[in-house]
C-alpha cells in the first residue's frame, strides 16, 4: 500500500500558551521508552510504500540526536523509502543546540519545517515560545549550512494585541530569510489552553475579524510578490517546493500515523492511536495495537472529506478524480450547489473541475458547507 507516513513525537520543552496539540514536557526516560515503542509500532505495521515521511509533534528536535537517528534508521529499515522521497522533520528554533542537521541529512532528511510563528520578541514571549527572532535566523543558517534543501517556516497571525504593522514585520523577516515554503495560521483559541482561560477571563484582546481578513490578504499579496505561490489556503511555496506530505492529505490520499494520538486513514478506514503517551508505551510493551478508535467511513463521509480537503487546494479538485474515487459524476450530484456558489462568486467551476475563488477562500468554511 502506498501512503504518507506520519510519526508523532509528543515532547516539547514546555507547553506554549496557545497549544492544543498532543504534547507533554520532555522527560528523558519517558522519551527513551517512547522511541522504543515507536519502533515496536513500526514492526506492527504491514508493508507500506511511503509517498512521504513526516516526523512531527510536539517537537521532534527536543529528542537527543541519538534518538532521532534511531527513529530515522527504523523508518529506513521498516519502510525503505525510495530515493528522493520527501522526508520532513519539524523543528523548534529553540532546540537546535544538540541536533546535527548534517547527520540528519545523511539519514535521508531533505526538508525541515521550522515553527517560527513570529519575528517580534514580545509576541514570541506572549505565545510562550522558547526562542527569540535571532534563533530563527540562526536555525535557517544552520540548515542551509547542513545542506538541507527545503526549509519551511510557520507563522501565526491574529495574535492578541497584534496590529498590521507587527504582522508585516514578521512577513518581511520571513521573506528575507527566503525559505522555500511558508505556512500561515490564524490563531485559534482552543479549549484546554492557557490562552483559552485568559480569553475567557477577558485578559486578551484579539484583532477584530476584518483585521484578521486584512492580515491574510496582506500576506497573500506580499508572498506572491516575493515569488511564493499559494497552493493551499494557508500554504505558500516556491515553484516545485510544495509539501508532498500535506498535498497527499488535501487530496484525500491514504496516510498512516504512528505514535501517541496519531491518526491514520487508509482506503475507507479511519483510526487513531491512544493519545496518552504512557498508555501508548504500555500497550506496545505488551505487544498490543495502540489503536483505540477505528471506523469505516461511509461513501458520503469520504465524498465530504474529498470535497472539503480538495477545495483547500488552489487548483481545487478535478471531476475526473472525483469520478475515479466515487464512480459518480460530481456535477450530477453537486451541480446545483456548485452553480449557486459560482453565481455568488465563491467558486469557479470549469469543464474539468472546481476550485474556490479568493472570495470563496475568505468564506471557505461556509462555502464548503453549502455542498452538504
Ligand atoms: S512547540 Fe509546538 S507542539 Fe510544542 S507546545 Fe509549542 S506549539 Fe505545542
Amino acid at each position: 500500500m502506498k501512503a504518507g507516513l506520519y510519526f508523532h513525537i509528543p515532547f516539547c520543552v514546555h507547553k506554549c500558551r496557545y497549544c492544543s496539540f498532543n504534547s507533554i514536557p520532555y522527560n528523558r526516560e519517558l522519551a527513551w521508552k517512547y522511541v522504543s515503542a515507536l519502533l515496536k509500532e513500526m514492526n506492527l505495521r504491514g508493508e507500506i510504500e511511503p509517498s512521504s515521511v513526516y516526523i512531527g509533534g510536539g517537537t521532534p528536535t527536543v529528542l537527543p540526536m541519538e534518538s532521532l537517528r534511531i527513529v530515522l534508521e527504523g523508518v529506513k529499515e521498516h519502510f525503505n523509502p525510495a530515493a528522493g522521497t520527501e522526508i520532513t522533520v519539524e523543528a523548534n528554533p529553540g532546540t537546535f543546540g544538540g541536533i546535527d542537521f548534517a547527520a540528519l541529512k545523511a539519514l535521508g532528511v531533505n526538508r525541515v519545517s521550522l515553527g517560527a510563528q513570529s519575528f517580534n520578541p514580545e509576541e514570541l514571549a506572549a505565545l510562550g515560545r522558547i526562542h527569540g527572532p535571532g534563533e530563527i535566523t540562526r536555525a535557517v543558517d544552520a540548515l542551509r549550512e547542513a545542506g538541507i534543501a527545503d526549509v519551511g517556516l510557520d507563522l501565526i497571525h491574529s495574535l492578541p494585541g497584534q496590529g498590521l504593522r507587527q504582522w508585516e514585520k514578521s512577513l518581511d523577516e520571513a521573506i528575507r530569510l527566503s525559505p522555500q515554503h511558508i505556512s500561515l495560521y490564524d490563531l485559534s483559541i482552543e479549549e484546554g489552553t492557557e490562552f483559552y482561560t485568559m480569553n475567557k477571563a477577558g485578559l486578551m484582546t484579539l484583532p477584530p475579524e476584518e483585521m484578521q481578513v486584512e492580515m491574510y490578504l496582506v500576506a497573500v499579496n506580499r508572498l506572491e510578490e516575493a515569488g511564493y505561490e499559494r497552493y493551499e489556503i494557508s500554504n505558500f511555496a516556491r515553484p516545485g517546493h510544495e509539501c508532498v506530505h500535506n498535498l497527499n492529505y488535501w487530496s484525500a490520499g491514504d496516510f498512516i500515523g504512528l505514535g501517541a494520538g496519531a491518526h491514520s486513514r487508509a482506503v475507507a478506514r479511519a483510526s487513531r492511536n491512544v493519545c496518552d503517551v504512557k498508555e501508548y508505551i504500555v500497550r506496545l510493551e505488551k505487544g498490543e495495537d495502540p489503536g483505540e478508535a477505528a471506523e469505516t467511513l461511509t461513501d458520503m463521509e469520504r465524498e465530504r472529506e474529498f470535497i472539503m480537503l480538495g477545495l483547500r487546494k488552489r487548483r481545487g479538485f478535478s471531476f475526473e478524480d472525483f469520478r475515479a474515487g466515487f464512480g459518480t459524476d460530481f456535477m450530477d450530484k453537486y451541480g446545483p450547489a456548485a452553480a449557486k456558489m459560482a453565481d455568488a462568486g465563491y467558486v469557479s467551476a470549469g469543464p474539468d473541475g472546481v476550485r474556490l475563488t479568493m472570495k470563496g477562500v475568505l468564506a471557505s468554511n461556509r462555502v464548503i458547507m453549502e455542498f452538504f
